[in-house]
C-alpha cells in the first residue's frame, strides 16, 4: 500500500499522458461496442473542439502544478489539515478518507458553485452545450473553468491537509471516472444503479446533462455518489428520457464552433427552463 501512495507521489508526466490518451481511446471504443443512444453525429468531428478544451485543461493544470506541491509539502511539513489532525489509522483508511474529501473539495463543491452562481454557469455552460455527451465532453472544460477548478482542487489540499501521492492519485481516478461517466455507454440498468450507491455511474452523471432544469441542478459528483446523496442533490430519470444540452442555448452549430465556445461565458445570461418532476422519478 505504501508503495502504491509512493509510486503516486513521484508518478511521472509520461504516466499521466498514458492514462489521459489511454483513458480515452479505451471508452472511445467501448462507446462503439455498446453504445448507450445511437448518437447520430460525425463523432471525430463532434471530438474537436472537446479535444481542443481538453488540451487547455492540461495547460493550465501543468501550469499551476508547482502550486500543489508546494501546498502538499507545506501541509504535510507543518502537520495541517483534517487528516494531519485525526489520530492515526490504518493506510487504507487514510488513502479512501484522502480521496473522498478531495473529490468533495476538488469536484462537488466547485461544480455546484458553478451551477448556483450566474457569471460562473456561464463559464461552466461550455461543458453543457454539448448535444452529444460521450467521453470527449469530460473534459470539455473553458479555460476559466479549468483555473476555478484548480483554486478549490489547491484549498482542498490545504483543508484536507492531503500529500502529493494522494493529490495525485485523485486526479488520476478523478479524470478516468469523468471519461467513464459521460462515455456513451450502456451498463444493465441494474448494474448502473447499483453501482451508482458508489460511484458516479454513467447513467447518473448523464442525467446532469438532461437540457431542462431541476435535472442540470443534480448529480454534480465525480468519483463517489456519496456526496450527492448526503446533501440531497441526486436524482434519477430514465435513460430514454434523456435530451442533452441546455434548452435556452439550443444552437448545435454555434455549441461545436471553438471560437464562439471561447467567448460562450461573455454571452447574456438566459435562464433555464424549469420542468415539473413526477413523482416516480426519484
Ligand atoms: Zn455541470
Amino acid at each position: 500500500m505504501q508503495d502504491f501512495l509512493n509510486y503516486f507521489e513521484t508518478i511521472p508526466s509520461s504516466h499521466r499522458t498514458l492514462i489521459l490518451v489511454g483513458g480515452l481511446a479505451f471508452f472511445w471504443i467501448l462507446e462503439s461496442a455498446v453504445p448507450l443512444s445511437r448518437l447520430s453525429y460525425k463523432k471525430w468531428r463532434h471530438a474537436i473542439p472537446n479535444l481542443f478544451f481538453t488540451l487547455t485543461t492540461i495547460i493550465v493544470n501543468f501550469v499551476l502544478a508547482f502550486m500543489l506541491f508546494k501546498s502538499a509539502e507545506w501541509v504535510m511539513d507543518n502537520q495541517f489539515g483534517i487528516l494531519n489532525w485525526l489520530p492515526n489509522m490504518s493506510l487504507w483508511a487514510y488513502i479512501l478518507l484522502g480521496v473522498l474529501l478531495m473529490d468533495f473539495f476538488g469536484a462537488y463543491l466547485p461544480h455546484i458553485v458553478e451551477h448556483k452562481v450566474k457569471p460562473l454557469w456561464m463559464v461552466h455552460l461550455v461543458h453543457h452545450t454539448d448535444h452529444y455527451v460521450d467521453t470527449t465532453t469530460a473534459n470539455r472544460h473553458h479555460p476559466i473553468e479549468s483555473v476555478i477548478r484548480f483554486v478549490f482542487t489547491l484549498f482542498g489540499v490545504f483543508i484536507i491537509g492531503a500529500p502529493m501521492g494522494i493529490v495525485m492519485l485523485y486526479q488520476s481516478l478523478s479524470l478516468v471516472s469523468t471519461q467513464f461517466n459521460h462515455a456513451n455507454i450502456k451498463l444493465p440498468k441494474k448494474v448502473d444503479k447499483l453501482l451508482s450507491y458508489v460511484l458516479v455511474s454513467p447513467d447518473m452523471h448523464k442525467i446532469h446533462h438532461h437540457y431542462v432544469l431541476p435535472y442540470t441542478d443534480s448529480n454534480y459528483g465525480n468519483i463517489f455518489s456519496v456526496w450527492d446523496r448526503l446533501l440531497g442533490t441526486y436524482m434519477y430519470l430514465d435513460r430514454e428520457q434523456l435530451v442533452y444540452g441546455v434548452d435556452v442555448f439550443p444552437d448545435e452549430v454555434e455549441n461545436s464552433r471553438i471560437g464562439n465556445l471561447l467567448k460562450q461565458p461573455f454571452q447574456k445570461y438566459k435562464k433555464p427552463t424549469i420542468l415539473p418532476v413526477k413523482k416516480n422519478q426519484k
